[in-house]
């Protein structure tokens, strides 16, 4: 289930992981400027300009780009394309809930690993007989993060089968894989313009591969859509992905809210683990998450509370905001903590 996108104004939405600053000026532009040229003509069903565009930004070559409409779209061609053997696909027990929807859309037999009892990902876990591994790095909704050194342990040990790193969070803390796709050719690298370039409503995703992977993505996108990325979302993906300035300076925003809220969490008592990404994962010692939830709920505030599998039903996962938005969920958290205290 997607989170939700409340009718109410007012509302501070801390729910989705969306970025709380708007897209680059350029982006607005070119957008723009793009509908001033006429919508009548059909896009490039290739995408040769984006990908030119994403291949600069990563240091690749366009035969290594492969672009959807959202890194779901990409997501759900990966699961299809490259992810459907006799040995079952590997991935955590807690992770991005959409995986296991795939595995039934296209009938993968999958396995799940689970996580540490701290929420880790532990690599000596994904060493067995496999048909592929994904995982999303920060994982979702926890937010933690893998370091290189170990995925590069695992893309070693792993030589067999395609492996795919969700990217979705990795410019919030991270160090990209991406740099490892000339290595290692079962690499795949998934990238979203959703959260550090604020672009979910344009719905650009991308995957960063060998070319044989790329291909093989490339053939099943042609067979279901040929035109998945409209002109307007082209546009303004590729300005986004030129505007380094304003890249950096919204993502150093982010990390540096995520830097004061974590602070301010712990003085309340909650638990927070380390977090890559642009959300935290956190728990209150004495309240759970759901009661949490629903108090922020009515200071209109909304953040996710997941209730399975039991052992994150105590953890809240909160969007980094504003600056002013965090600040009004501290105060909040802080008269509901309080509350407990009394
Ligand atoms: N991967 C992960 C781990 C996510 O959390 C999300 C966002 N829900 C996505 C992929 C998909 O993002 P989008 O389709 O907006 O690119």
């Amino acid at each position: 289930m997607p989170g939700e996108q409340p009718k109410l104004s007012n509302l501070i939405k801390l729910n989705t992981n969306e970025n709380p600053y708007g897209p680059s000026p350029r982006v607005l532009a070119a957008i723009q400027a793009e509908v001033a040229d006429g919508l009548k003509l059909y896009p490039d069903p290739n995408s040769d300009k984006l990908k030119s565009a994403i291949a600069n930004y990563h240091g690749l070559t366009p035969a290594n780009v492969f672009v959807g409409n959202g890194s779901d779209e990409v997501l759900a061609h990966v699961f299809q394309a490259l992810l459907k053997h006799e040995r079952p696909l590997l991935f955590p027990d807690i992770t991005y809930s959409f995986y296991p929807v795939y595995c039934r859309l296209y009938g993968i037999e999958y396995q799940t690993i689970a996580l540490t009892d701290s929420f880790e990902i532990l690599v000596s876990d994904y060493l067995r007989p496999n048909g592929g591994i994904i995982f999303p790095n920060p994982n979702a909704p926890t937010g933690r993060l893998l370091s290189l050194a170990e995925i590069e342990r695992l893309l070693r040990a792993n030589s067999e089968s395609v492996v795919v790193i969700d990217e979705a969070y990795i410019d919030f803390g991270g160090e990209s894989a991406t740099e490892l796709v000339k290595q290692y050719p079962q690499l795949l690298v998934v990238h979203t313009l959703s959260k550090s370039r604020s672009l979910a409503g344009l719905r650009v995703g991308y995957a960063l591969g060998h070319p044989d992977l790329i291909e093989a993505l490339i053939r099943v996108k042609d067979s279901f859509n040929s035109y998945p990325l409209d002109r307007l979302a082209m546009a303004g993906a590729i300005a986004a992905m030129e505007d380094h300035t304003y890249f950096e300076e919204t993502r150093r925003k982010v990390i540096a809210s995520r830097t004061w809220l974590v602070e301010q969490m712990q003085h309340m008592q909650f638990a927070v683990l380390p977090s890559g990404a642009n959300f935290i994962f956190a728990r209150h010692p004495q309240r759970d998450g759901a009661e949490i939830a629903l108090k922020l709920r009515e200071r209109s505030i909304i953040i996710r509370h997941f209730r399975k599998p039991d052992r994150i039903a105590p953890y809240l996962r909160i969007t980094i905001g504003t600056d002013a938005e965090c600040q009004a969920l501290a105060d909040a958290l802080r008269e509901i903590s309080l509350d407990v205290a009394s």
